[in-house]
């Protein structure tokens, strides 16, 4: 069985759901055109989320990243950095 794989940090502190440099969404999706975006972010100067919780990987499309099973993923956690105006899975590993 798999398990909701936890973003154990977020330095896009300009996003909606960054707090911190935690991630608050319940679930990101996670996977551009090409390059392992997050496709949940948005800038925004409101903040919002669960505050409670630290958020997860609810799917992710990059089909080449070594961790990638069935469009899921499968890495214990991600790490998430801000790379030009959008922020990337800095865990992606080419497979
Ligand atoms: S950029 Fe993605 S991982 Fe980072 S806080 Fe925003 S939604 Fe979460
Ligand atoms: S580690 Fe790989 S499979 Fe997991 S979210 Fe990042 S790019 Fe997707």
């Amino acid at each position: 069985m798999m398990n909701m794989p936890k973003i154990v940090d977020c330095n896009a502190g300009e996003c909606a759901y960054n707090k911190e440099g935690k991630c608050h969404a319940i679930g990101i999706t996670v996977g551009g055109s090409e390059e392992p975006m997050c496709d949940t972010f948005w800038n925004n100067s409101r903040k919002g989320g669960a505050l409670d919780m630290v958020g997860g990987v609810g799917a992710c499309k990059v089909e080449n990243c070594a961790y990638n099973q069935s469009f899921e993923c499968g890495a214990k956690g991600i790490s998430v950095q801000t790379h030009m105006s959008h922020a990337d899975c800095a865990t992606f590993k080419q497979r």
